[in-house]
């Protein structure tokens, strides 16, 4: 067997370790990366990305569809169709375009780039089948970012019928009736943009309302809006599995009684497990949280030298998170002292409206001596003339000092707030800071000082 050496070896190639990767060959380390599908990982090919890409797409599809009824506005235009197979393509052009550039920034910074999948050996010894021959690598630091894999409900396994987000966002054609398991992230974006396109969706969500990991009041805007655009929710309805001839799902309400709901297509989205079996992982007997690696302020496992991180350390699965875990672990290995302490770990939901949590909300800052005050879009110039007045910003922030502690949004658009909301709680900004800033008009990100403003007593415009 040939046999390499490497000063630093990860496994998996999407945004955690790739991103370790590139810092790591910045900052001088001999750095070689295994990947085994696609470099980018679940992210760039089969998660944020793609899913991005679609929903854009079934906005401007049923912007259109809008267009060819009544519009305020006075635009008129004629029915629209979708090539179904061209979005997915241009969608794939997005995809091709990141991966590559991944390919381009590791070649650029001289990381070794190995296109197989690994198999641990030992905590320094790495096997790799690549299309052509059996590698064994050694190395003086094992870096795991392996990601995660979409959870599958045992008495409804994915195959015929039965899809994960990956098969929903590489469509050939689009279902009549989609049955969506799991009213989270996935089941929300990808449903809202299923119905976007056409499709008669229903959502099936065990906790009695949707998006159960944020707070209620910031999920009514969202829930509303899917029953305007007619996505029937099933909250608090457990699945039993599908019909004998596999063409409903069959599930339990509340008090017990059973119903069925017609589908030709069933996306099971109830959650991502971490990539941690198959590969040998187990014969290092790390500790673990659960299915989780469990890994301290520096993203190191219970073995010297071993690190992980990403989806396999565990909540939150966000790629951002994974990032800058991988880079904090390439400058901790090249000497630096590094801890991953964020204060501000921003989470976004792309439903329409779109939601943002950044910090704590008033909820999680019960226990210590709070304020919070939120500002509605609907008294926001901006949102008026973007035909979108759902929805508010809140903030959340010590009384004492006025501290800024959080801050949640729901409406469209706000992503782009998220930005502005973790620079804010990263350099301790207060109250007043915000709203002593001038915020250009009209933008959205008024509302941001307004709800400073107010949660100070003298919101302008309200
Ligand atoms: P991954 O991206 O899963 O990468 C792990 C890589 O390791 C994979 O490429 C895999 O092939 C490789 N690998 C695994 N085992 C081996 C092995 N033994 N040998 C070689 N290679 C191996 N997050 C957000 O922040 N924003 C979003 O909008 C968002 N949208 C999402 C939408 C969907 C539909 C999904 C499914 C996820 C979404 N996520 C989003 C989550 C995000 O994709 C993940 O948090 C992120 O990709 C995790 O990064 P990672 O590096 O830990 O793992
Ligand atoms: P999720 O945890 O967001 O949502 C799963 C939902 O399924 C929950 O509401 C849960 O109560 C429900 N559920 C669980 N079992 C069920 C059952 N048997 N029947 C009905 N409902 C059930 O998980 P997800 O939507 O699969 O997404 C996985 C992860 O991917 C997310 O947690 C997130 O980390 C990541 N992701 C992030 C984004 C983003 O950042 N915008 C987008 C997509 C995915």
């Amino acid at each position: 067997m040939k046999t390499q050496s490497t000063q630093l070896l990860i496994i998996g190639g999407g945004p955690g370790g790739y991103v370790a990767a590139i810092r790591a060959a910045q900052l001088g380390i001999e750095t070689t990366l295994i990947e085994g599908a696609e470099l980018g990982g679940t992210c760039l090919n089969i998660g944020c990305i793609p899913s991005k890409a679609l929903i854009h797409a079934a906005d401007e599809f049923a912007k259109v569809r809008e267009f060819s009824g009544e519009s305020a506005l006075g635009i008129h235009s004629s029915a629209p169709v979708i090539d179904i197979g061209k979005t997915v393509h241009w969608k794939d052009g997005i995809v091709g375009k990141l991966t590559g550039g991944v390919g381009a920034l590791l070649k650029k910074n001289k990381v070794a780039v190995i296109h197989g999948w690994a198999t641990i050996v030992d905590g320094k010894t790495v096997d790799v089948k690549t299309a052509d021959e059996t590698l064994r690598i050694s190395c003086r630091h094992l870096l795991l970012a392996a990601g995660s894999l979409p959870v599958e409900l045992p008495f409804m396994p994915f195959g015929g019928p039965v899809i994960s987000s990956t098969e929903a966002l590489s469509p050939a054609v689009l279902p009549k009736k989609m049955v969506v398991v799991g009213g989270g992230y996935i089941g929300l974006e990808l449903g809202t943009a299923y119905r976007k396109l056409g499709v008669e969706v229903s959502v099936v969500e065990a906790v009695d309302r949707i998006l159960p990991a944020y707070d209620a009041e910031l999920t009514k805007p969202v829930a509303a809006a899917l029953k305007r655009l007619g996505v029937a929710l099933h909250l608090g309805c457990t699945v039993q599995g599908l019909n004998a001839a596999a063409t409903a799902v069959r599930i339990k309400n509340g008090e017990g009684v059973e119903s069925e709901l017609a589908a030709d297509q069933v996306l099971v989205a109830v959650g991502r497990k971490p990539r941690t079996a198959g590969w040998g992982l187990e014969s290092l007997h790390l500790d673990m949280d659960g299915r989780c690696v469990r890994v301290d302020d520096q993203c190191r496992t219970s073995m010297t030298d071993v690190w992980a991180i990403g989806d396999m350390t565990g909540e939150p699965m966000l790629a951002h998170r994974g990032m800058a875990q991988g880079e904090m672990v390439a400058e901790i290995i090249s000497g630096k002292r590094r801890h991953f302490q964020p204060l501000a770990m921003p989470a976004v939901c792309f439903t329409d409206p779109e939601v943002v949590v950044v910090g704590l909300s008033p909820d999680q800052a019960a226990q210590q001596d709070c304020l919070s005050a939120s500002f509605p879009f609907a008294a926001n110039g901006r949102s008026m003339t973007i035909e979108s007045t759902d929805g508010f910003v809140r903030v959340v922030a010590r009384r004492d000092n006025h501290l800024i502690l959080g801050w949640q949004a729901v409406g469209r658009g706000v992503s782009e707030l998220s930005a502005a909301f973790a620079q804010s709680i990263e350099m301790g900004a207060t109250l007043e800071d915000i709203a002593g800033t001038v915020h250009a008009h009209p933008t959205l990100g008024e509302a941001v000082q307004e709800a400073a403003l107010r949660a100070l007593g003298h919101a302008l415009h309200i």
